[in-house]
């Protein structure tokens, strides 16, 4: 046996476990287990067509290899994104560190509150540096960010009698290019009318209802837009600003020239350019709006003490959860940059920030007057970090090439060069003699930063980040600590296994994980040339390729950066597709009751009438409803939105009749591949004859949930839809009939792409054939064992599970207990709870994947049976075990006990626990208390000196 294969490092059971575990289950042999698991006819006859894995040291060579290939040039390209320096304390602590990377979304408030205080770092910063009130907890990319932006005030149309019918929304000129074509992308769908302007001949009127301005502009340019925005506003017409983050720390922020939203991205706060992200997108708005805001937004509360504790706020509106009413479909965001970008301003602080700010733009100053010495002529007439300059741009880029430069081409005639933070002296004389060499003069180094500031007009005079955590933790030491006392009060896998149903929580490996660290990678500009990212377009292909090989497709986009977004664009290549049939009218999307919230979200954001279709008494898609609509609606049929296996944990043995009766009736076939964990090697979505699918490389294929993203939620898709794959408007991507851009960078989130390639380079096509078998035997023990005393709902026909089951909790409720009880009670007993009432209320789902050990299930099963028994003996009484959990170190150690149990059974009830006792630092949260006293940012520093 090759000891050094990854495959044994990242399955947890030994094959010395596997006799005992099909025991328990009831099955002879694992080929046995997984034959009557899934059905006959959609199995796979042949491995998977890709390679035999790599070793763990055979991959960090070869990537190595692959990372000597991207050239690290200077990229001073701009256009939203730059180059940024991450502190070491944050890349050690934060980037590098499975406690921060490896939870998940802060679901369960007790043991998420250290994220959850590091997200409303964020927020609050976010609100300081815009001037806004309320902020959320990040969003995928700015260009996204500034789509939600149009459709959250084409939402709030209905709130004004004039604009009811009011589609158009003005977009300036000088918007990102990319930006704009996301906006398009997004606004079709709706009916939104995008009209690309010039702000400064904009004639205000009725007809419009929103406007979108970006600040500074895209070449520099930084315009004073108070009249705008005064003008506009008396026109009922609402404004977003695209507003780039570090330039606000100098800039008059938005919210005090009146913008109703303001978006951006926090990139340059610290987070790796990683050649196009991912990286934190932001959305700050004002009060007013706070039940429109997509996404997630981070609150104060207090627990069951009356202790401050935080947790989403207004979480069961989450906009998804509103299905077909929602007006955003992102559930996954980006968390841990977002993390990262807030930790980026606790180290530096205000001063710090101010010292970057200027020194970036003293930087340009300086320049500038260089290049005016050369005889260069400097358009911009107040700027920030950003110089559009009067060249030979084709005789420029030849040198600039030369040097390892890279400026961007904006016409023949000129050139555009923004700077960053890590831009030094060297690196400006480097520039100067470019411009030096292409004008034949001789080159006069710049020796000093001349401290004289060019904006004009729109100084930012406010004071921001005056609250004590961005005026605390400046030394490595306290910002290590800091860091820590955080990380300490999260349970993530490092911890114990987290079991979340349609989550996939498995291991994200360290040699994964590590070239993400690597300059070669990190530090590639998303538009810099093709041929300077040799290294990334092998990766990237490959990738698209392996995909292509797992899913039985012929074409993958990875631009989609979340799952949500891959199901946005898979439904619009379906109607690219449709169109060019001559069917575009065919709009109405099938979806079964038991979907995720983003499918019927995506759906009408797509453009879709959502029809749902029912789910018979196992848990199974009631075909002949299928059947009664998709004929019903035969001439409007689009699309079946189907999870494979399904919601509720089963592979379905009629999906092939269902895929079939769509496509009869004229419709396309979309698989939501969340649950992919379970077909990878066996079966796939070609074979269940789906036409398109999106992957959740952050469930399936090993990329860490960082809290709550990043992801990356890729598209696959049969031949005839492979043209419409989706483009960008800088750097080609997509197919020959491309739709536009589905988010801001051609290759999506391209630095953690890296992850999966690394997982399905290492495992093969044997590893990961048995990773899913593994997959199914784990969740399969785990069913075996809990059914003695739990009732597990929908099997399949041979009363199996696949990857994942519904554990009912609902009789308890005649004991007087909760879902929630148990979900909190494991706490008490280390672990994180499963999913909680989805896809059915009042059930958990268990989904614990290949990677964990049988000795790891056993703890969880033994967890599980004891809280049973827990029930079965309550006295009758509020004051028990369950209904206080879950146990603060606080609450137990008090002088005072007066409950009818003991502290010993409180807080160690069975015996693996005192080896490993995790303390929640908050006790059982109230959300209700925090969404009726909406607190949304780090208190103000008063209240720390009133203390
Ligand atoms: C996770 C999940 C999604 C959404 O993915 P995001 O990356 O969070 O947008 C969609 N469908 C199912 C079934 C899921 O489990």
């Amino acid at each position: 046996m090759k000891t050094d294969s990854f495959a044994l490092r990242h399955i947890g059971p030994r094959a010395t476990d596997i006799d005992q575990m099909l025991k328990t289950i009831g099955a002879d042999s694992i080929d046995q287990l997984i034959y009557e698991t899934l059905p006959d006819g959609i199995r796979l006859k042949d491995d998977l067509d890709l390679p035999e894995g790599l070793s763990e040291s055979e991959y960090t060579s070869h990537i190595l290899q692959l990372a000597a290939k991207n050239k690290l040039y200077k990229s001073y390209i701009g256009l939203g994104y730059h180059e940024a320096f991450t502190p070491s304390v944050i890349k050690r602590n934060i980037l590098e560190n499975p406690g921060w990377y490896t939870a998940y979304t802060p679901y369960q408030a007790e043991i998420a509150q250290g994220r959850l205080e590091a997200l409303l770092n964020f927020q609050t910063m976010i609100c300081d540096l815009t001037g806004m009130e309320l902020a959320n907890a990040s969003l995928l990319d700015e260009s996204t960010a500034a789509a939600e932006a149009m459709t959250m005030l084409h939402s709030l149309r209905s709130r004004d009698q004039k604009k009811q019918d009011v589609n158009k929304f003005f977009v300036s000129e000088e918007i990102l290019p990319q930006t704009l074509a996301v906006l398009n992308t997004k606004a079709k769908p709706l009916g939104i009318e995008v009209e690309v302007g010039d702000h400064r001949t904009f004639e205000f009127s009725e007809t419009y209802y929103g406007a979108l301005l970006q600040y500074p502009a895209k070449y520099g340019e930084v315009f004073n837009y108070e009249d705008f925005v005064a003008n506009a506003n008396a026109a009922g017409i609402k404004v977003a600003v695209a507003a780039d983050i570090l330039s606000l720390v100098v800039l008059t922020p938005p919210g005090e020239f009146g913008a109703d939203v303001v978006v951006g991205t926090t990139q340059r706060f610290g987070i790796p350019l990683g050649y196009g992200g991912p990286h934190a997108g932001y959305f700050a708005t004002k009060e007013e709006y706070k039940r429109n805001i997509p996404g997630r937004i981070i609150g104060v509360s207090k627990d069951k003490d009356g202790n401050r504790a935080l947790r989403m706020a207004l979480q069961t509106r989450e906009q998804h959860i509103k299905r077909d009413k929602a007006t955003s479909n992102i559930c996954t965001a980006q968390v841990l940059l977002a993390v990262m970008a807030g930790m980026y301003a606790v180290y530096h602080g205000p001063e710090g920030l101010k010292y970057i700010a200027n020194k970036v733009h003293f930087s340009a100053a300086t320049l500038e007057q260089k290049l005016k010495e050369l005889g260069y002529e400097q358009v911009n007439k107040s700027y920030f970090d950003t110089l559009l300059v009067k060249a030979d741009a084709a005789k420029i880029q030849v040198i600039a090439q030369a040097n390892e430069v890279n400026f961007l081409s904006v016409d023949e005639n000129h050139v555009a060069l923004s700077l960053n933070e890590a831009t030094n002296i060297d690196d400006l004389n480097v520039i100067v003699k470019i411009f030096a060499e292409a004008a034949g003069k001789e080159f006069d180094p710049i020796t000093v930063l001349s401290a004289t500031s060019t904006i004009n007009g729109t100084k930012r005079t406010s004071a921001f980040l005056q609250e004590a955590v961005f005026n605390s933790y400046h030394s490595e030491t306290e910002m290590m600590r800091y860091i820590r006392k955080l990380e300490r009060k999260d349970l993530s896998l490092n911890h114990s296994m987290i079991s979340l149903g349609s989550c996939t929580m498995k291991l994200n490996a360290a040699t994964e994980m590590l070239p993400l660290s690597m300059a070669q990678w990190a530090n590639i500009h998303p538009f810099a040339p093709v041929d300077q990212a040799e290294g990334y377009q092998t990766v990237l292909k490959t990738l698209e390729q392996q995909l292509n090989v797992i899913t039985g497709f012929a074409g993958t986009s990875l631009q989609p950066n979340s799952g949500a977004q891959g199901e946005y664009a898979g439904l619009m290549t379906i109607q690219a597709y449709l169109e060019s049939k001559g069917e575009g009218h065919r709009n109405i999307c099938l979806i079964p009751a038991s979907a995720h919230g983003t499918n019927p979200a995506s759906a009408v954001l797509a453009g879709m009438k959502v029809v749902v279709t029912k789910t018979d008494e196992k848990g199974n898609i009631d075909v002949e409803d299928v059947r009664e609509k998709a004929e019903k609606y035969k001439d409007s049929l689009a699309a079946l939105m189907v999870t494979y296996p399904s919601t509720h944990g089963v592979f379905e043995s009629s999906i092939k009749e269902i895929t079939q009766i769509i496509h009869d009736n004229g419709g396309q076939v979309y698989m939501d591949g969340a649950n992919m964990n379970a077909q990878v090697g066996l079966t796939n979505p070609a074979t269940i004859g789906a036409d398109v699918c999106h992957l959740n490389l952050h469930k399936t294929f090993a990329i860490p949930h960082g809290g709550g993203g990043p992801g990356v939620g890729p598209i696959c898709v049969a031949e005839h839809l492979v043209e419409f794959l989706p483009s960008n408007p800088v750097i080609k991507t997509g197919g020959t009939n491309a739709i536009e851009a589905i988010s801001a960078a051609p290759w999506g989130s391209a630095l953690v792409c890296l992850i999966s390639y690394g997982y399905i380079k290492m495992l093969g096509a044997q590893g990961l054939k048995q990773s899913t078998i593994h997959a199914i035997l784990n969740a399969n023990y785990i069913k075996a064992r809990l059914s003695e005393k739990f009732d597990i709902l929908y099997t399949g026909e041979c009363g199996r599970a696949a990857h994942e089951m519904i554990v009912d909790c609902r009789p308890f409720k005649k004991n007087g207990i909760e879902v929630t009880d148990i979900a909190k009670r494991l706490i008490d007993y280390g672990f994180h709870a499963p999913t909680v009432s989805f896809p059915v209320a009042g059930t958990i789902m268990v989904e614990p994947t290949e990677s964990e050990s049988k000795e790891e299930l056993d703890r969880f099963c033994d967890a599980l049976l004891s809280i049973r028994e827990e029930i079965d003996t309550l006295a009758d009484s509020e004051d028990n075990v369950l209904k206080n959990a879950p146990h603060t170190l606080q609450m137990l150690t008090s002088d005072e006990w007066n409950h009818p149990y003991s502290r010993q059974k409180a807080a160690f009830p069975l015996e693996y626990i005192s080896e490993n006792k995790f303390w929640p630092s908050v006790r059982r949260v109230d959300d209700a208390f925090g969404d009726r006293n909406l607190i949304c940012t780090c208190a103000p520093i008063e209240t720390y000196i009133e203390a």
